[in-house]
């Protein structure tokens, strides 16, 4: 599948194996840089993945030079799914982590069509205000980490 050799390749990964067309997908979408196929369990009908066809585990170790091809080739997929479709909304997630739900450790965003009520995902979170001497706190701790970087 690739159009090019991809040298990021990671022997055990299976989203490098679709990339390498080694093991099958419904494809969506490709370009130079990125894929979309179908989510082989999918959350809603139209669920759809698009990774970068160059292996990075994760959202922590993805090029600055992916972030835009990827953002572009999800933005182009969630408005063919909205007309394909016509969901009530569509969600893009991406988790990093086990914690947050990951279990392919090659960078991927979910693009989700949604239908009112349909509770695939709960974003939810009754609103409770948070307390601004914590909120500043975090900030501060954020922006002390991103000066040193
Ligand atoms: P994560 O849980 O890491 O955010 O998302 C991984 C996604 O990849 C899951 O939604 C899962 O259904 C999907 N997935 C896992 N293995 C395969 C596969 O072999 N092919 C396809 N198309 N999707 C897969
Ligand atoms: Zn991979």
């Amino acid at each position: 599948m690739a159009s090019h050799p991809h040298p990021l390749r990671n022997a055990e990964c299976i989203f490098c194996k679709i990339v390498a067309g080694e093991i099958p997908c419904h494809k969506v979408y490709e370009d130079d840089k990125t894929l979309a196929f179908m989510d082989i369990f999918p959350l809603s009908p139209g669920h759809t993945l698009v990774i970068p066809k160059d292996h990075h585990p994760d959202l922590f170790a993805l090029p600055d030079d992916l972030g835009s091809p990827l953002m572009t080739t999800s933005r182009r997929v969630a408005l063919a799914i909205a007309k394909a479709f016509g969901p009530d909304g569509v969600n893009l997630f991406q988790a990093n982590g086990a914690a947050a739900g990951q279990t392919v450790f090659h960078f991927h965003l979910h693009i989700l069509p949604r239908r009112k009520g349909d509770g695939v995902i709960s974003t939810d979170h009754g609103q409770r205000p948070g307390d601004h001497a914590a909120l500043a706190k975090e900030a501060e701790a954020v922006r002390a980490v991103l000066a040193e970087m």
